[in-house]
């Protein structure tokens, strides 16, 4: 974490300095923002809290419930949601809360007597190592307090406008401020009174029913039949040996539970399957008690019995494999005409069964997709055709997983004497492993991602995945460090210069490329706005092929080494050597050659290049900046 650098903070270092729209942010909504989010729950917390640090962007969030949320809803946590809490700062602490997911085990009818149930199998919960960072459990609640603490903190000092629900917009396509938004008070002094408000920009974060969605003509299709879970949140005594460990259950009868030991040591989280639900069930499933999800869970677990003491939250849950065809207001007919005003993410524009844990995680990959991109265009930094690319992005990802969640559920379900071999379930629950942890996003080559011309050079990192961490040391302070650990969500472009084999300060290709990167009219530097730090929109890190103790920090080039804040010091953090027992070249297949590695704000690898093609870099900034030039053919 690096701070001091405007003078000395005596305080909470996370509480960055108020700036811009955050130095007196009026309580009161103003009539006029320039992006309004709808809804508080994932998608929306995600997308302000990116935006939180925009200074020059006014962004409010509206919601309708009071307050807080306080129980239930999903609980979930891919790993790839942990890696971006990381990047907004809060993930060590939330780990430390929540209940870690290692093992699953697998349980089924005895086959001596199917009337009882015995565990058949214990797969690791990440075999493959895909990530450093674990797969969690714990309530939706904590991780929107974690957001919006990270709002708090923000230089733009934002927090949720409670108590106001969004009735229906209009886009005027006219002015500054095109988007018209009618809104009601759900609560306080004003409840019940209308207010209008003017955007430039809204999100619609508001839920599977949401009203944004309808308001511009999109609608959720898929599954014609909903899937209904009994769903308990309980303290419970039970003689059932797996209770603290997550379980797939399925009995002799056919029924099935889906156990999550919750944080805290205690709580656990049942989803009882309680089917399909026909078309014509009128709600009647939404009926099912707490005593009958209790006692169907008993029926499953035996010879075990529950014994429930407090139930913290229960719900039945209903859902089903939804989509829409887009995720913005554009039509198809439109397409390329303009660009979008209004857009809908989360559970707004896609649904999924709660058996995978997509909901919650997948929601907040949208709002890290959009924040950025809005807040570049906002600020000027990119032409609004970046806007274009969320829906285009997102809608594809969103139909992806939904398929592979079918799949998922699908196998969930079947009876034990439909299965091919025994132990189909374990063996796709191990082989599809990226899907729970939540890295199956590939983006397909747009503007924000290039043709794989390079790919060779860098075999670890391919482009259009996120972008995997690896262990490397710190040369200035000689520190053991993630790389990827220090790409916060402050809306940068990260471009990682991999050296080639020549030390530093030795004429070499890496050296040629920091003096065009650091000098060159059309490095994509040069657009970086005079007054602010040179690495302000771009974080340049360079990567020796040696280790930290052969490298002279005094002969690495500027380019690595920025000069910041008011007193110009120079920031000796962007240069790491190799960990001997961990050597990042060879762990993520990198050109000893050097290569160059572009990695997008919200953490996707956009490109991979030879430390020689400077103008194919400069020709892939230049339609995302637009002030930047391509060289001269
Ligand atoms: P949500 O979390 O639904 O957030 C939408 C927000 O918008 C809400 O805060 C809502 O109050 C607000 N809102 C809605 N309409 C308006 C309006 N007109 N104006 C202003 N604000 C509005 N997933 C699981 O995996 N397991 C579960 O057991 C489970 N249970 C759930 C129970 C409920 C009651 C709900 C609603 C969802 C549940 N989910 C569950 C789904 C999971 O919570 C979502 O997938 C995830 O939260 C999606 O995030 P989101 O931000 O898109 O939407």
């Amino acid at each position: 974490m690096q701070f001091h650098h405007h003078g000395y903070v005596s305080g909470d270092p996370r509480v960055q300095p108020a700036a811009g729209v955050g130095v007196d942010r009026p309580a009161e909504l103003p009539d006029e923002v320039d992006v309004l989010i709808v809804g508080s729950g994932p998608a929306g917390m995600l997308t302000a809290a990116q935006l939180s640090q925009f200074p020059g962007v006014t962004t409010r969030i509206v919601e309708r419930r009071g307050g807080r949320l306080a129980i239930g809803q999903a609980d979930g946590i891919q790993a790839r949601s942990v890696e971006t809490f990381q990047a907004f700062g809060f993930a060590e602490r939330i780990i430390a809360e929540a209940y870690r997911i290692t093992e699953v085990a697998f349980w089924k009818p005895d086959p001596a007597d199917p009337s009882r149930i015995v565990r058949t199998a214990r797969t690791l919960d990440d075999p493959a190592g895909i990530s450093e960072f674990p797969h969690l459990i714990v309530n939706q609640a904590r991780v929107l307090d974690y957001f919006a603490e990270v709002m708090a903190n923000a230089p733009t000092r934002m927090s949720p406008d409670y108590g106001l629900e969004f009735r229906s917009l209009e886009v005027s396509g006219e002015g500054d401020y095109p988007v018209t938004v009618t809104l009601l008070h759900t609560a306080g002094p004003d409840a019940g009174r209308e207010r209008v408000v003017r955007a430039k920009y809204v999100v619609g974060a508001d839920g599977a029913r949401s009203k944004v969605r309808e308001s511009i003509g999109c609608t959720l299709a898929g599954d014609r039949a909903n899937h209904a879970w009994g769903v308990m949140d309980v303290l419970a005594v039970t003689d059932f040996p797996d209770i603290r460990t997550k379980c797939a259950i399925q009995s002799g009868t056919g029924g099935s539970i889906l156990l999550i030991p919750r944080e805290g040591g205690h709580l656990f989280r049942m989803y009882v399957d309680l089917g399909e639900v026909p078309q014509d069930d009128a709600g009647a499933v939404r009926k099912t008690t707490i005593e009958q999800i209790v006692a169907q869970a008993n029926e499953i677990l035996h010879p075990y019995t529950l014994d429930v003491r407090n139930v913290a939250w229960h719900s039945v849950y209903e859902v089903g494999h939804r989509l829409t065809d887009r995720f913005d207001d554009v039509l198809p007919d439109q397409r390329g005409t303009r660009t979008p005003r209004v857009f809908i993410t989360g559970d707004a524009c896609h649904t999924h069964s709660a058996k995978a844990g997509q909901g919650m995680n997948v929601s907040m990959q949208d709002g890290f997709n959009l924040g950025w991109k809005l807040g570049h265009v906002l600020e000027g930094r990119s032409p609004e055709s970046l806007l274009s690319t969320y829906s285009a992005e997102r809608q594809v990802i969103a139909k992806d997983l939904i398929d592979f969640d079918k799949e998922w559920s699908t196998l969930m379900a079947k009876k034990p004497e439909e299965f091919d071999n025994p132990s189909e379930l374990e063996d796709f629950y191990v082989r599809t492993a990226e899907f729970p942890a939540g890295f199956m996003t590939h983006y397909g080559p747009s503007m924000l991602i290039a043709a794989p011309a390079h790919q060779d050079l860098a075999t670890g990192f391919t482009i259009g995945k996120r972008f995997k961490s690896a262990p490397v040391v710190r040369v200035c302070d000689t520190n053991p460090v993630q790389l990827g650990h220090h790409a916060t969500a402050d809306g940068r472009w990260r471009i990682y210069v991999f050296a080639d084999a020549a030390l530093a300060g030795a004429p070499s290709p890496v050296a040629d490329f920091a003096e065009w990167i650091a000098n060159a009219p059309d490095s994509p530097l040069a657009a970086t706005p005079s007054g602010a730090d040179r690495d302000a929109w771009f974080d340049v890190k360079v990567i020796y092929q040696q280790d930290h103790t052969s490298l002279d920090i005094g002969t690495v080039p500027a380019a690595f080494k920025p000069q910041v804040g008011p007193f110009r010091l120079t920031d000796y953090e962007k240069v790491y050597g190799t960990d001997p027992a961990a050597d990042i070249f060879e762990l993520r297949g990198l050109d000893r050659g050097g290569v160059v590695v572009v990695v997008r704000p919200d953490q996707y690898v956009a490109n991979v290049l030879p430390l020689t093609a400077t103008a194919e870099l400069a020709a892939f900034f230049a339609p995302l900046l637009p002030v930047a030039k391509p060289a001269e053919a």
